[in-house]
């Protein structure tokens, strides 16, 4: 079977398998989603979750996070790790909103790139949940991980990782694409490991370094 065909057999398995796949990180708006995702760097969405609804009570728009008190905002953050760096990225991002984006967040890769601290991974997770908008795969530990192991892909880093998997996922299943794999890789095909035998795709998938 050709590789694409197998792709697209297994993203509609995963799909009947995790019916519920979408973005883990709760929130309101692309604003929300934004923050939440420059949270979510080195921490899990878990524990991001439990930070952000008092964060998004206590700042309603990119003007409240802009004008944070030097301390308020990382002290709300400080759970979710590397509190300073996010919170000047938070800030910087929510500055550059205001000034250059008249106040909303933009909804282009090219305009998501220019906000500080917000690299393609944050940029596809907005557009991809927030806009609908299919411009990239989203590739985290497990989406690698389990990209290698289905043979889709023998690239290391995520760039090079995306790159080939956007050639073998269809445009319109971009954004599902990584939900799919990240629920897979946290329920079946663990790092530790790949319970190949209770496996929806097993008997697709040729099980690269298992
Ligand atoms: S068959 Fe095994 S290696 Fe392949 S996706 Fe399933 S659990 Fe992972």
């Amino acid at each position: 079977m050709e590789l694409r065909e197998r792709v697209g057999k297994i993203v509609a398995a995963l799909k009947a398998a995790y019916p519920e796949a979408r973005c883990s990180l709760t929130h309101g708006d692309p604003l929300q989603l934004l923050v939440a995702t420059i949270l979510s760097a080195q921490c899990t969405d878990e524990r991001v979750n439990q930070v952000t609804p008092g964060l998004f009570r206590k700042y309603r728009s990119a003007e409240a996070f802009a004008s944070a008190p030097d301390g308020e905002l990382e002290a709300a953050i400080r759970s979710t790790g590397f509190f300073n760096n996010k919170a000047k990225s938070i800030r910087g991002a929510c500055r550059m909103i205001l000034g250059k984006f008249g106040g909303r967040v933009p909804e282009t890769m090219d305009g998501l790139l220019e906000l500080p601290g917000v690299a393609r991974k944050t940029a596809n997770v907005v557009l991809g949940n927030a806009f609908g908008k299919n411009e990239g795969v989203v590739v985290d530990t497990h989406v690698g991980r389990i990209s290698k192991r289905m043979g889709m892909t023998r690239q290391k880093t995520p760039e090079k990782i995306e790159r080939a998997l956007v050639k073998l996922v269809e445009r319109g299943d971009w954004a599902v694409f990584s939900h799919l794999l990240i629920h897979h890789g946290r329920a079946v095909c663990t790092a530790r490991r790949a319970a190949c035998g209770e496996c929806c795709v097993a008997d697709l998938c040729p099980k690269v370094g298992v």
